[in-house]
């Protein structure tokens, strides 16, 4: 990975661990040809190492989130950042740093913001995708629409990342690694490997 775009990834606002973003780089690498996809993307640390990738092989991130946070991030739970409350709206609004980052980055060309509710794209959505990451809400409602809506647009030899897999559930909510779960029980998805809680499959059929 180049090293200043990883600079740049590892600077990023945002909780995946610098190795666990390496690996995410590694999956795109890996990847077909055709367009990526993540649901889930915050200020932008995981879309830093998926835009890299998708840089160098020629290709684009569409990088999809409502950008007003997940249940975790809202005010009194564990994973919410008060600066991130958009005074306008009293809501949270991660866009801006999303932006911010990806032109820092210099990703621009290779990283499409798409602003909206996952599920509701997912009903609409048509290219079949090389490269799915699923990282957005991690309620079981949430996590299962993801994995529902956008499974069937992976391609044959597409490549699958979930992120926060946590098979104890001492370390973390199940939902993730009950979609994880789903994919392997399917028989048409094969492990390519993991590192931290990053999981990365890859579709077979
Ligand atoms: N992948 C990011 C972290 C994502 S955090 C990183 O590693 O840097 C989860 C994100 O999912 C939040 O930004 C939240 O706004 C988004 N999200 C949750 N539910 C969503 C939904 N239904 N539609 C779109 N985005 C959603
Ligand atoms: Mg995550």
């Amino acid at each position: 990975m180049d090293p200043q775009r990883r600079a740049f990834a590892e600077a990023a606002r945002g909780f995946m661990p610098p190795e666990e973003g390496r690996a995410l780089y590694e999956a795109a690498m890996a990847a077909p040809v055709g367009p990526f996809l993540e649901v889930g993307s915050y200020c932008g640390r995981s879309a830093l190492f998926i835009g890299a990738a998708a840089a160098e092989r020629g290709a684009v991130l569409f990088a999809v989130d409502h950008h007003r946070g997940s249940e975790e991030n809202q005010p009194g739970w564990e994973w919410h950042e008060p600066d991130l409350v958009d005074p306008h709206s009293g809501l949270i609004d991660t866009l801006p740093h999303f932006r911010r980052n990806v032109y820092d980055a210099g990703l621009e060309d290779h990283v499409v913001a798409v602003v909206g509710n996952s599920p509701r794209l997912a009903a609409h959505w048509g290219t079949p995708l090389a490269f799915l990451f699923i990282d957005g809400g991690h309620g079981a409602a949430a996590a299962h629409a993801d994995y529902e809506g956008w499974i069937p647009h992976l391609a044959p030899g597409g490549v699958l990342a979930i992120h926060d897999v946590f098979p104890d559930p001492a370390d973390g909510g199940r939902p993730p690694y009950e979609i994880y779960l789903r994919a392997l029980e399917r028989g048409d998805f094969t492990e390519m490997g993991g590192t931290g809680s990053l999981r990365v499959l890859r579709r077979t059929g």
